[in-house]
C-alpha cells in the first residue's frame, strides 16, 4: 500500500492522503433541481414552484459529491463511478453532465412523481443492493426541498454507517476518515465501509465539463428503469398545504445622524 497526497499535485491545496489501488466502486445520487441563479416562481394555485420551461441543473451539493468521486478515481482509489438520478426523462441531461465530468455509468429511474426523501432512499437502496458499491456519496441537501434527509434515511435502511456534511474524505481499504462541518468547528470521525457520506460545499471545487468530454459522455452507458417496475412503496406521506413567496421587504429609511439611528434602534425597532 502506498500513501501519498494526491491533492498536492491535483490542485496544490487541501492536502489529503489516500491509499492507492483500492479499486472501489462509488455510487453517487444526483438530483435535478431548479437552477439556483433563477428566481423561483410560485404556481398560481400555491401547490409548488413553477418548473415548466424553468432552467434546471444539478443540485450544487451533488456536484460536490460527483467531484469527490472523480478526485478519488483520479487518485487511483476508486475504479468505477456510477451516478443515479430518480426523476423525469429530462434528468438524463443532468446524468449526461455527470458522465461528461468523469462518471463511468449512469442509471435513471424514471418517474413523474415528486418523491419525498424516504421514497428516494428506498429507490437508492434498491440500486445499492444491485450495484454493491463500497461507498455511496450524496449531497448534504437538495436545494429545492432543503430536506437534508435522504443520505441519513438510506444509511438507516441499509444498516450502514453514515457521515454527513463531509468537508474532507480519506478512504482506507476497510474504513474512511471524514471531517465534518459542525456548529462548533470541525469534527473528524471514522466509519467502516461500506458507508453513506453526504457532501458539504467545502469538500472540493467542482470542475466544469470540457466540450470533448460532453461529446464523449453521449456514448457512455445510461440505463433507464421505470420506478413502477421496482415494486417499492414510494407513496408520499406529506401533504403540501400551500407554498408562498417570502414576504416583500419593506422599504428602508434614511437617517441624518448616528444619534438618530441609535434613537430609532432603541425606541422604534427596540433592538438595543
Ligand atoms: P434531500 O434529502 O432531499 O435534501 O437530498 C439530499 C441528497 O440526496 C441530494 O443532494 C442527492 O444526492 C440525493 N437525492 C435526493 N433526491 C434525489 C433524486 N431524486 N435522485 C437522486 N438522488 C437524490
Amino acid at each position: 500500500m502506498i500513501e501519498y497526497h494526491f491533492r498536492d499535485w491535483l490542485r496544490g491545496d487541501n492536502v489529503k492522503s489516500v491509499t492507492e489501488n483500492l479499486s472501489m466502486k462509488v455510487l453517487v445520487g444526483i438530483k435535478r433541481v431548479l437552477d439556483p441563479q433563477v428566481k423561483a416562481r410560485v404556481k398560481a394555485d400555491q401547490s409548488g414552484i413553477e418548473l415548466t420551461h424553468a432552467k434546471m441543473t444539478m443540485n450544487p451539493f451533488c456536484e460536490n459529491a460527483v467531484e469527490e468521486a472523480i478526485l478519488l478515481k483520479e487518485a487511483g482509489v476508486v475504479e468505477e463511478i456510477v451516478v443515479v438520478s430518480i426523476g423525469v426523462a429530462k434528468a438524463e441531461e443532468t446524468l449526461r453532465n455527470a458522465l461528461a465530468l468523469g462518471a463511468d455509468r449512469a442509471i435513471l429511474v424514471l418517474t413523474e412523481q415528486i418523491l419525498e426523501p424516504l421514497a428516494v432512499a428506498k429507490v437508492l437502496k434498491h440500486i445499492v443492493e444491485k450495484e454493491v458499491p463500497n461507498l455511496v456519496l450524496v449531497g448534504k441537501q437538495a436545494i429545492d426541498d432543503d430536506c437534508n434527509q435522504t443520505g441519513q434515511m438510506l444509511a438507516a435502511l441499509l444498516g450502514w454507517p453514515q457521515a454527513t456534511f463531509a468537508s474532507n474524505i480519506e478512504l482506507q481499504d476497510t474504513d474512511a476518515t471524514i471531517t465534518r462541518e459542525v456548529d462548533g468547528g470541525l469534527e473528524t470521525i471514522n466509519v467502516n465501509l461500506p458507508a453513506v457520506i453526504s457532501a458539504d460545499l467545502r469538500l472540493n471545487e467542482p470542475r466544469y465539463a470540457s466540450l470533448p468530454n460532453v461529446m464523449k459522455a453521449k456514448r457512455k452507458p445510461l440505463d433507464k428503469i421505470t420506478l413502477d417496475t421496482l415494486g417499492l412503496n414510494t407513496a408520499n406521506r406529506l401533504t403540501t398545504l400551500a407554498v408562498n413567496e417570502p414576504p416583500a421587504r419593506a422599504a428602508g429609511i434614511m437617517v441624518a445622524t448616528v444619534e438618530e439611528l441609535v434613537d430609532k434602534l432603541k425606541n422604534e425597532a427596540k433592538v438595543i
